[in-house]
């Protein structure tokens, strides 16, 4: 089942240009109502269920299924976030609740500099990678070397021997 924003819980993330539902969705689902000032999932057959706007969401209204392997139907599992750790709070369907907290980070928060050392972007037209300095040499395979134009065709074993 896809994600569903409680709207009683949901402030709209105080009217921030980007809520922290749209900003998380790895697949632009959540769109904020400005009128209603509440967010909701704008195409929920498209939502995998991948749980990141449930746990980003600061007021904990973003709700969705918990995966079967761990509480099964009827039941409800509930993320509470900090910087250190998150802590799931899951409900089964008989009314036992169970609490699992673990941390979530091995760093200190904001110290990780992903870019650090990697070169500057350049322009779209670039043919090299991120990580490339140069381009690659063409492999030569069983005595024959394999073109770069040659990507573009299918070769078969036999073109290679
Ligand atoms: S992150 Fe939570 S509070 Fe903010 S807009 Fe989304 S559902 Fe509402
Ligand atoms: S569960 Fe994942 S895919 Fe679905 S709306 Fe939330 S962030 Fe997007």
């Amino acid at each position: 089942m896809p994600t569903f924003v409680n709207p009683e819980k949901c402030d709209g993330c105080k009217g921030g240009e980007k809520t922290a539902c749209m900003y998380i969705c790895p697949n632009d689902l959540m769109i904020l109502d400005p009128e209603a000032m509440r967010a909701y999932n704008q195409e929920p057959e498209a939502c995998w269920e991948c749980y990141s706007c449930v746990k980003i969401c600061p007021q904990g209204a973003v709700e969705a299924r918990p995966y079967g392997d761990f509480a099964p139907m009827g039941g409800t599992s509930i993320p509470m976030r900090s910087a250190e750790d998150i802590m799931w709070t899951v409900k089964f369907r008989n009314g036992d609740v169970k609490r699992f907290k673990f941390p979530i980070r091995t760093t200190p928060e904001g110290s990780i500099k992903p870019y650090e050392g990697k070169l500057e972007p350049t322009d779209l037209d670039n043919e090299l990678l991120f990580t490339e300095t140069e381009l690659a040499v063409p492999q030569v395979v069983a005595g024959n070397e394999i073109k770069i134009g040659d990507a573009d065709k299918t070769l078969t074993i036999k073109d290679l021997l």
